[in-house]
């Protein structure tokens, strides 16, 4: 329908925005110190490429009510991505306001103090007006103003407009500590989530702790909106009973982190199948270790490391570990490298950092969700199980639902998207490539066994080498497409052809896809 298209019109958006961010980055991180630019925001040098292509989805549209696209628990990184999708246009401002008729009205506000409710009563926020030098940052030679009553003019205006006007108001929240546990990426920035549409019920004036006056309201969430994800989080975890528990670790202690499995559907205990973090792989094969690089710190483009030269010249991660694009293939520092553990060309070496578990789907068996918010980029986990040949994959058609089959398969869309955007990035090859071998996670496998299909999936497969150098067997890492809200499903295209799987009797085998999307094309083959 027409409001599926514009959902993935908006997730378009922000993919290329994320991307053109980490690129910018990634360029900023290769130059030596010196040559660094001070202050460089890279939200802000997206948010002018996407403009100046006409890629931003409602720029500068002044929306009361429900932005088309937006949902109530989406995530951002940056004001300014509410800015580039027309959620809340100013970039430091916490209030938005439009005129209507003769009055200004607002239509949404940024609360980055987060939650000081109590949980029970979360529906309610008080939000303090602007202006007066409240919140002030002292700049170089800048002496600090004083602090003044604040006036009844724009966002304040406009809020209290909002009260007798009874219009919805967007609310949009600063993640702090209430609201989100690391999501193991840079935590300086802890990003926005949406919050959905508020009434502002009242207003006041009351004495701040400056002494001067302060405009105060009352802020109310409109009932039938979902209830955000990480509260749903915080919540469980205030029970000491969680629901729907059956297992607290599937990995039995093999992963860094507990991976617990939820039923709440049926009595249906998880599989049984052996968990393992390493791939196994067949007798004949001894995978050799790769060329070591020697460098004595982190490898950096500047250096002259074996391990970056083979990534085309460049880091293909940002420092804080977010993939910069989907590539053919990643090369990462390996096991004899000099570089530290810490180096930034090891990533996916270095395990799962969120707090993943599996969950009965109603409809697709076990699936996989976080009890972080995870932001684009991330890496997630890999597909772990027993390596085969094709042809031996082939055999065993009887038990095929945790078969991998390793290809450069992946989604270049929005690779082309990228390099139209950005002059310098190459996108891969889209031709089908296969190596030749599959992974079977039947017996032996991780969590990455139970992640679903989707027609409009929110991770995807990265190719990646580190422990040895054969191209046609590479390990298979997903990676995050989206800023991926807490108990969201996981999910990948598992490109399938249609009518192209048979059974051990050559019948063409079909199966009916139930991953619920907007995109969703009725098949997995
Ligand atoms: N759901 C699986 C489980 O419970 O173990 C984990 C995923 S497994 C790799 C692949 C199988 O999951 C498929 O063969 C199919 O049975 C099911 N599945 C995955 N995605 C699905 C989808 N979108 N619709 C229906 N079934 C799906």
């Amino acid at each position: 329908s027409g409001n599926d298209s514009i959902r993935s019109k908006v997730k378009e958006t922000l993919r290329l925005f994320y991307g053109a961010c980490r690129k910018i980055l990634q360029e900023q991180e290769a130059l030596p110190k010196d040559k660094k630019k001070k202050g460089l925001r890279v939200d802000f040098e997206a948010a002018k490429i996407l403009k100046s292509k006409g890629k931003c989805h409602n720029e500068g549209v002044q929306i009361m009510g429900p932005v088309p696209g937006v949902e109530v628990g989406d995530e951002f990184q940056y004001r300014m991505e509410m800015n580039v999708l027309g959620v809340h246009r100013p970039t430091q401002g916490g209030i938005d306001y439009m005129k209507v008729g003769e009055d200004i009205l607002a239509t949404s506000i940024v609360a980055s103090g987060g939650y000081d409710d109590e949980l029970d009563n979360s529906d309610i926020l008080t939000y303090t007006g602007q202006g007066g030098n409240i919140v002030q940052a002292k700049k170089k030679g800048e002496e600090l103003k004083e602090p003044e009553d604040q006036k009844l003019k724009q966002g304040n205006l406009a809020l209290v407009n909002s009260v007798t006007k009874k219009n919805p108001v967007r609310v949009i929240r600063g993640k702090n500590h209430a609201t989100l546990e690391s999501s193991g990426r840079d935590a300086k920035n802890g990003g926005y989530i949406y919050d959905g549409l508020y009434l502002v019920e009242e207003f006041w004036q009351e004495t701040g702790s400056h002494g001067k006056l302060v405009f105060k309201f009352k802020l109310r969430r409109m009932p039938g909106q979902p209830e955000l994800s990480w509260k749903v989080v915080k919540k469980s975890k205030k029970l000491k009973y969680r629901e729907g528990l059956c297992k607290l670790d599937i990995s039995e202690g093999r992963e860094r982190l507990p991976i617990s499995a939820i039923n709440e559907i049926d009595d249906e205990k998880p599989p049984q199948f052996t968990y393992t973090v390493k791939m196994t792989y067949p007798d004949w094969c001894r995978p050799v270790p790769p060329k070591a690089c020697g460098c004595p710190t982190r490898c950096t483009e500047a250096r002259n490391c074996s391990c970056v030269a083979k990534n085309g010249g460049e880091i293909p991660y940002n420092y804080d570990g977010a993939v910069v694009s989907a590539k053919t293939l990643i090369y990462e520092c390996g096991p004899f490298c000099k570089c530290p553990a810490s180096c930034y060309l090891r990533v996916t070496q270095r395990g799962i950092k969120f707090k993943l578990e599996i969950f009965k789907t109603e409809s697709r068996g076990w699936g996989v969700r976080s009890l972080n918010s995870i932001p684009s980029g991330s890496f997630i986990c890999e597909y772990i199980g027993e390596l085969v040949e094709d042809a031996e994959a082939e055999k065993r058609t009887s038990n095929d639902e945790y078969l991998f089959d390793i290809g450069n398969k992946y989604d270049n869309s929005l690779a082309e998207g990228m390099s139209e955007l950005m002059p310098g990035t190459k996108a891969g090859p889209s031709i089908e490539e296969e190596s030749g071998f599959t992974i079977d996670a039947a017996i032996k496998g991780n969590v990455g066994r139970f992640i679903n299909h989707s027609c409009s999936p929110n991770l995807y497969a990265q190719n990646v080498l580190y422990d040895h150098g054969d191209t046609r067997m590479p390990h298979v890492m997903f990676f995050a497409m989206d800023n991926i809200p807490p108990l969201q499903e996981l999910s990948y295209h598992y490109n399938y052809m249609l009518d192209q799987v048979r059974d051990s009797k050559g019948n063409i085998k079909k199966k009916i896809c139930y991953c619920g999307s907007s995109g969703c094309i009725g098949r997995l083959y």
